[in-house]
């Protein structure tokens, strides 16, 4: 009889809930923004996580 101790400590989705969401750098700051439910329409002219960033930039 052998003992296996073959648990699988990998847990999908544990601390990975983003992971599905999309996500890229401020051109500003650099910072990596995740997709906002706001952003929907218009993700692909996000450039900036912020109004901050956005007032920085010009
Ligand atoms: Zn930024």
């Amino acid at each position: 009889m052998g003992q296996e101790g073959r648990l699988t400590p990998a847990v999908p989705g544990f601390r990975g809930n983003k992971a599905g969401l999309p996500s890229k750098p401020c051109v500003q700051c650099g910072r990596t923004m995740t997709w906002r439910r706001a952003w929907a329409k218009n993700w692909a002219d996000v450039k900036y996580c912020s109004d901050r960033c956005r007032a920085q930039a010009r």
